[in-house]
């Protein structure tokens, strides 16, 4: 096995152009090449984004303002969840954490008492990045100064390519376009040793990144590497969507409303909205998406509505032999939560960790690989308790997400909150808080909570309750509105 020093990334969308800015910013000694085709073009989806993402920027020392700038980003501090639950019920998950953690027990366990005793707001209401959100209102603090709000960002995915584009080429990345016609593997190995473009031009590398998307061009197509699919427990194959213009301020989260086959998703930016329709195709025809997402966008339609199907699940091995997928290649859970750049960037930054010091080692290869089933897994379980945790029973999609089995990983964790209100964070865990306002924004209320809230007085857990909601409208009413902070962070 040769040493690695060369490394051929084929795919230029967003997992392209993020893993090749990352590798030649870490690891500069080696060669990166990256293969695009402008025949094909990109997904040209995938515009919000999760708190991480902050980390990745930092990482390529990306300045913000630059970024908000050249991608029309606004900022996005959760997720409205509307209809799901019930219809005309919703929630937020927003990124912060709700209340405070007491003595022995989580805030949750103060909230149920509270709901005992009719003293306890929506859970949403102790949580400064809900209710900042809700209000339109965001704010960062000053530099140097601790605490802040948790966000993210909206941005427009194809912008956000070319930014990284251009700071990969600035760091030696080269450029080929072009479209993948043949791929060559060693006789005895069968690790690629040459992608071929079209009109003959030969890329040749030690260590392949496949970031071509669903098609999974060299993991798949080519390594026959295979995929467990997961659309037995989410439902939903299929999205259609269409950008349209913005009618109103931009709000600092996403919308994602559900429908009686799946949910829309409104995306705000500073110049457009982006929208989409996500379905499952035994429901919903693909006449009836369209028409239905075109009747209820805010604004003018100005993009053809672009249709994308899609399989939910992984690769079996996401890193095999002399191959590494990220992105789309990788697997695709679907868009609810936003996750898609995470795992994206969690593939990056595990192999730039177990990168070869010289020829591939499979113990790598293992753990690398280890670590992706669970990033994947545990996001998968977060998804589907929205699915399942339902009380909507006024179409056949939901009262097949319903009654559907679900991972015995989820069912466990469902039951024990249902039971005792407790819940316990499992290794390296992406969401943790989140779990909680998604399961009680869902309609799970735990039937108990921690004896150990009992000895806190009634008077004195009302006080608490509502010093905490109190102290975070205040935070809130002294910020700007999220359309005056954006327009003075572009302006500055
Ligand atoms: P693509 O964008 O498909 O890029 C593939 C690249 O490979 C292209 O450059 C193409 O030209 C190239 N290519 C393919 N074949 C060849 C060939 N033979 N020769 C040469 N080049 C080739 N993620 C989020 O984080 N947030 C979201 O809100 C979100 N929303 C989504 C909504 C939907 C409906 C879908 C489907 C996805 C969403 N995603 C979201 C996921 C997100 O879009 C992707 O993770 C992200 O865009 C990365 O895609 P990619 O680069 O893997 O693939």
């Amino acid at each position: 096995m040769p040493n690695v020093n060369k490394v051929v990334i084929v795919g230029g969308g967003t997992a392209g152009w993020m893993a090749a800015a990352a590798i030649s910013k870490v690891l500069s000694h080696l060669a990166v090449e990256l293969v695009e085709s402008d025949e094909i073009g990109t997904v040209g989806v995938g515009e919000a984004t999760i708190p991480t993402l902050l980390f990745f920027n930092k990482l390529l020392g990306i300045n913000e303002r630059d970024l908000i700038r050249e991608t029309q980003a606004t900022f996005k501090l959760g997720i409205n969840f509307e209809n799901w639950q019930a219809l005309d019920k919703s929630y937020f998950h927003g990124f912060g954490s709700t209340g405070k953690d007491f003595w022995a027990a989580g805030f949750h366990n103060f909230w149920r008492r509270g709901l005992d005793l009719g003293i306890s707001e929506s859970f949403s209401d102790y949580c400064l990045e809900a209710k900042a959100a809700l209000s339109g209102r965001f704010a960062q603090p000053p530099k140097g100064a601790k605490g802040g709000l948790n966000y993210a960002y909206h941005m427009d995915a194809t912008r956000y390519g070319q930014f990284l584009r251009k700071l990969a080429e600035q760091q030696g990345v080269k450029r080929i376009e072009g479209k993948v016609e043949r791929v060559t593997q060693h006789p005895d190995s069968g690790d690629i040793t040459a992608v071929t473009l079209a009109g003959g031009q030969c890329v040749a590398g030690d260590l392949f990144i496949d970031c071509s998307g669903f098609r999974g061009l060299l993991i798949e197509q080519t390594l026959k590497t295979g995929y467990d699919d997961w659309s037995h427990w989410l439902p939903c194959d299929r999205a259609v969507a269409v950008q349209s213009s913005s009618v109103t301020a931009a709000a600092p989260y996403t919308r994602a409303i559900a429908h009686d086959a799946g949910w829309r998703w409104a995306i705000p930016l500073q110049h457009r909205m982006g929208n989409g329709l996500v379905y499952s195709a035994k429901h919903l025809s693909d006449d009836e998406a369209v028409a239905r997402l075109l009747d209820q966008i805010e604004g003018d339609a100005v993009s053809e509505p672009r249709f994308i199907r899609f399989t939910t699940g992984k690769r079996k091995q996401q890193w095999h032999k002399n191959c590494v997928a990220i992105g789309l290649s990788a697997g695709f859970i679907e868009p609810l939560e936003s996750t898609s750049i995470h795992l994206i960037q969690q593939n990056i930054l595990k192999l730039i960790k177990l990168f070869p010091s010289d020829e591939i080692s499979p113990l790598d290869v293992a753990e690398f690989n280890r670590h992706a089933d669970f990033d994947y897994e545990q996001i998968r379980d977060f998804i589907v308790l929205h699915y399942h945790l339902t009380e909507r029973d006024d179409s056949a999609f939901w009262r097949h997400c319903q009654a559907m089995d679900v991972p015995d990983s989820l069912s466990e964790r469902l039951e024990l909150f249902a039971q005792t209100g407790r819940f316990f964070v499992r290794n390296n865990e992406l969401f943790v808080d989140s779990w909680f306002q998604v399961m009680i924004g869902q309609g799970l209320v735990p039937k108990k909570y921690h004896r150990v809230v009992d000895e806190m007085p009634e008077r004195e857990l009302n006080g608490l309750l509502q010093s905490i909601a109190q102290g975070l409208e205040k935070q809130v009413q002294a910020m700007p509105t999220h359309e005056r902070y954006l327009q003075y962070l572009l302006d500055s």
